[in-house]
């Protein structure tokens, strides 16, 4: 695998692939890699001749300090398993790489409009416009033919796509299953913060949504709702929402509909990790 900090290095190799006519996967991430991560290089792998991947932990999506300090950086752990899985190529910025303090060559094309302002927009003010601010600047950078996303991140998906259509970048999107935990908790970087005790009752979370998928036909999803917060709140669970939503345009449901496409998300904090994760019915 061939590492690159730079910009410019990377365009001259990627430049030189493209003109032997190999499409290129890209799969951009924050590092600390999971099972998640790598299915996505699977993925990549198995239908681009060449697969790049970026590890950029960016500072414009997060809106709380600590969390953006405390979230794991294991880059020697990460090379490797990133080696093993096949991947080509990585790309690894620095901050002044990414966003140089002369400002960016591009200005931002893009209104995310009610993507904003429900779930993970709403608890998260600023999130979604600094991953469209960082996914735009990869996307111009490595050029893809197709981008590789995980479905744990629903609305990020969402956004993403929505990006990519306002700005024409003609880039397809993959949206690939959610890995879990033998327990059912989606893989994430952030499980590592949790403490044994935390992280022993964290499959509560994915059992709320198979709960939600198994009672649909039961019971009224406020009823339903009720009880998985309240399950949740016993275990130490701070839950941010547990909502239902349509699939297609994020608009919130009060009760299932079963005209639609539907999909149930949650965002919890366990002590200060939040945790997010979501099913689609
Ligand atoms: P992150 O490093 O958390 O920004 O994630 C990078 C990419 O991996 C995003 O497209 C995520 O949706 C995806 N991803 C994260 N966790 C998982 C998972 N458990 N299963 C599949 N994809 C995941």
């Amino acid at each position: 695998m061939l590492l690159f900090k730079k910009i410019a290095d990377l365009s001259h190799h990627l430049s030189n692939i493209g003109q032997e006519g190999s499409t290129i996967g890209f799969v951009p991430t924050m590092g600390a890699l999971h099972q998640g991560h790598l299915s996505l290089i699977d993925a990549a792998r198995a239908h681009h001749g060449l697969v790049v991947c970026s590890i950029f932990v960016n500072p414009a999506q997060f809106n709380d300090a600590t969390d953006l300090e405390k979230y794991p950086r294991p880059v020697e752990q990460d090379i490797a398993l990133l080696t093993q899985a096949g991947c080509d190529v990585l790309f690894l910025p620095d901050v002044d790489e990414v966003y140089p303090p002369g400002g960016l060559p591009q200005a931002p094309a893009y209104e995310l409009g009610y993507l904003e302002t429900v779930l993970e927009g709403s608890s998260r003010p600023g999130h979604f416009m600094g991953v469209a601010k960082v996914v735009h600047r990869l996307l111009d950078i490595v050029r893809p033919h197709t981008l590789y996303l995980g479905q744990k991140d629903y609305q990020q998906c969402m956004v993403i796509r929505t990006l990519i259509e306002q700005t024409k970048m003609g880039v397809e999107i993959q949206v690939m299953p959610t890995l879990r935990e033998p327990d059912g908790l989606a893989m994430s970087s952030r499980n590592t913060r949790l403490t044994e005790t935390q992280r022993a009752v964290a499959g509560v979370i994915y059992q709320c949504l198979v709960s939600i998928q198994a009672k649909k036909e039961q019971q009224p999803f406020p009823i339903i709702q009720k009880e998985c917060v309240e399950l949740l709140e016993k275990k130490g669970f701070r839950v941010d929402y547990l909502l239902l939503a349509d699939a297609v345009t994020l608009e919130l449901l009060e009760d299932f509909d079963a005209a639609r496409e539907m999909v149930a998300l949650v965002a919890v904090y366990l002590g200060e990790v939040r945790l997010i994760d979501n099913l689609l019915l």
